[in-house]
């Protein structure tokens, strides 16, 4: 059976760009595969954290996985601060990884230029490389990522290619597994953003109170005029919507323009928290039913099973280098 390694981050709740970019692919892919999610709780350390919430946040986050489908008797569902061997791999490939390269990383430029004042953390110029660590360790054929981490991935591919090269073939270089229409949802609060986890106030997170998120989308960032048209260009606001009450609805983009011809913004608008709820009504009642030491478990089992895998290669890999 084939292996997948993805993760995310406890930074924050989860929210569509997450469900539609990666973990509704999982919860497909977890039937054929055999699936390897992590909790990125070490990258989460990358930006300034408070320690309770980060671990307040994990078990948020295992729970909200579940209540979408992750079923931990097919997937591996684990944090990745458990997994000790992400970490050695992670300097054995730092120590092939050129500073050039990684000042290249689209995410690190964005985010050195958020914390320029503070300074910008080590941790954020090297999570490239640990995510390669991340996957590599698992030896996995497959990643499943949003649009945002093709860039990281590709630094993950080439990684293994040199460590290949320079040792021993070892490595598989592992596919980058892309849902093309739903990679990257963008911002609420501004489209030219993607919709990420650091920045909440455009985020439409799937578990909010009923509130929250009926809020969110009434304010959510339109365009000038009243179509509702899809044109990513001129109509970045709507567009986004579009396809967002696309991916709840199973609508084309042109079914959908037919169905708001003639109505304005704010039918729309109200169409998509009705869809929103349909579409999250039964994780949204599972996810109150999940208990803690249900996710403690869950987390226990994980990573006894990623422990495994990981060591082993582990193993293997310090011979080749020389280091056993
Ligand atoms: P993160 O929130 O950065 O931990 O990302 C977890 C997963 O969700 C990764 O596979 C990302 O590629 C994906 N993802 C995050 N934000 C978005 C977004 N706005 N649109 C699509 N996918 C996303």
């Amino acid at each position: 059976m084939k292996r997948i390694l993805t993760g995310i981050k406890p930074t924050g709740e989860i929210h569509i760009g997450n469900y539609f970019g990666m973990i509704k692919e999982v919860v497909e892919l977890q039937k054929n595969y055999q699936v390897f999610l992590m909790i990125a709780d070490l990258h989460a350390q990358t930006v300034p954290y408070k320690p309770q919430e980060l671990k307040f946040l994990t078990y948020e986050l295992a729970s909200s996985l579940l209540a979408l489908g992750i079923d931990p008797k097919k997937t591996v569902l684990f944090r990745q601060s458990d997994i000790p061997a992400h970490l050695y791999l992670y300097w054995i490939l730092s120590c092939l990884s050129y500073f050039g390269e990684l000042q290249l990383m689209h995410e690190f430029k964005e985010q050195a230029e958020r914390y320029k004042k503070q300074g910008v953390g080590v941790g954020i110029f090297m999570y490239p490389v640990l995510q390669a660590a991340d996957v590599l360790i698992y030896n996995a054929d497959l990643v499943p990522v949003g649009q945002d981490q093709v860039q990281h991935l590709e630094l993950t591919r080439e990684l293994a290619r040199r460590f290949n090269k320079r040792f021993k073939k070892f490595f598989k270089v592992p596919e980058i597994y892309i849902h093309e229409e739903t990679a990257k949802i963008m911002s609420l609060d501004d489209p030219s953003k993607k919709m990420s986890k650091s920045l909440p106030e455009g985020c439409l997170e799937i578990f909010a109170p009923e509130n929250a998120i009926k809020e969110k989308i009434k304010k959510a960032v339109t365009d000038s005029g009243q179509e509702i048209k899809y044109d990513p260009q001129k109509k970045p606001g709507i567009s986004n919507l579009m396809i967002i009450y696309k991916y709840l609805t199973n609508k084309t983009l042109a079914e959908i323009e037919e169905e708001f011809s003639g109505l304005g913004y704010n039918d729309f608008k109200g169409k998509i928290i009705e869809a929103f709820f349909d579409y999250f009504k039964v994780a949204r009642v599972a996810k109150r039913k999940i208990k803690k030491e249900e996710v403690e478990k869950i987390l226990r089992i994980g990573a006894q099973k990623a422990n495994q895998v990981a060591k082993e290669n582990l193993i293997k890999i310090l011979k080749i280098v020389g280091l056993k």
